[in-house]
């Protein structure tokens, strides 16, 4: 099976095989405690040497200003490269603007673009009238504005507004000729569907990277309830297997790690060098997962602790 190439690749020293990059994902942390935890959570992470850490933008735009804290702070405290989210709902080409500066004079070179969730009440994208009609034409004119790395989407189960995987296909070549150099897809917990996905991609000739999005699942009801949301599939083995563990978190945490560590390892397998992990800003599971693929840590010189250069 041809592989997209994922950006470099180095050799791994715990299992004497090809060593993936992997990146993280976090959400804006909404209390002084959960910005306690953000930070602690990064120290256990930034060993794992991502390429990047990635910071969300809530549904509807809500956490606009957490998001840009957030990022600019990741870039400020660590030597990791952050990206930001940034998503079209709610918002004019004037206000985007806007925050493309600000990140641009931050220093902050790389953002997820997105066409984003709408708020929580409304079930359909609504185009703000002075805005964005999606993601392309986001990234289009992200690209124009100046000269950042973009990142977006793809939905290789399909989006719950999808047509056909056809139209999916297109749209995601779109993004790519408008600008976006790496797609992160939506979780799955079944290699095929990422495996079939890239072929499929390469056949429709999209060439940029196309990097799986893991979640590792901790909490087997919160799973079901974003899932319904994003249109991401639970498989009847996986429901099997967290069945009447509601009171035994502790085990549901070990069949987590083994379902995503066997996610991983199929993935690696055929080829696949990067991973993005949604870490739902906890740390034990990635790291446990990362230690499967292979991922050396690299420890930090005291400086470089983010938790420990905490004044707030
Ligand atoms: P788009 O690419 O604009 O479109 C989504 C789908 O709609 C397409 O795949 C296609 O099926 C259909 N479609 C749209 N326009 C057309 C067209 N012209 N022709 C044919 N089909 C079309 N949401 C947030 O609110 N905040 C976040 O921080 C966030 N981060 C995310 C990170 C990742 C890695 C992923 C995978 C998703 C994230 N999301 C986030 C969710 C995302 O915003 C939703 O999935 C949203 O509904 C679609 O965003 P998109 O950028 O894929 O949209």
């Amino acid at each position: 099976m041809s592989g997209l190439s994922a950006g470099g690749i180095r050799k791994g020293q715990g299992r004497g095989s090809v060593t993936p990059r992997v990146s993280f994902e976090f959400f804006p942390p909404a209390t002084p405690q959960l910005v306690r935890q953000f930070w602690s959570v990064m120290d256990r992470l930034a060993p794992l040497a991502p390429d990047f850490v990635s910071i969300t933008y809530g549904a509807g735009g809500r956490t606009r200003k957490r998001t840009h804290e957030m990022v600019v702070a990741v870039k400020q405290r660590t030597s990791i490269e952050p990206a930001a989210h940034l998503t079209c709902v709610g918002a004019s080409r004037e206000e985007i603007h806007d925050i493309l500066e600000r990140y641009w004079q931050a220093g902050i070179r790389h953002l997820v673009a997105l066409r984003g969730d709408p708020p929580s009440g409304s079930s359909a994208f609504v185009p703000h009238p002075l805005g964005y009609a999606g993601a392309v034409d986001l990234v289009a004119d992200i690209h124009a504005f100046a000269d950042f790395e973009i990142s977006v989407a793809a939905h290789p189960e399909g989006h719950p507004d999808s047509t056909s995987l056809k139209a999916d296909l297109d749209h995601l070549k779109r993004k790519e000729a408008a600008g976006a150099s790496r797609a992160i897809t939506q979780y799955f917990f079944d290699p095929e569907v990422f495996l079939r996905f890239r072929d499929q991609a390469i056949r429709a000739g999209i060439r940029m990277p196309l990097v799986p999005g893991i979640l590792p699942v901790t909490d087997f009801g919160q799973l079901q309830r974003i899932s319904a949301r994003c249109g991401a599939r639970v498989p009847p083995w996986l429901e099997q297997l967290f069945a009447g563990l509601d009171q035994e978190p502790e085990t549901g945490r070990l069949v987590g790690a083994h379902v995503t560590a066997g996610l991983c390892q199929d993935l690696l397998r055929e080829g696949v060098e990067a991973f993005h992990f949604y870490t739902l800003n906890r740390a034990e599971l990635t790291r446990a997962v990362c230690r499967f693929l292979g991922v050396s840590e690299k420890p930090l010189r005291p400086e470089n602790r983010p938790a420990a250069t905490l004044h707030d």
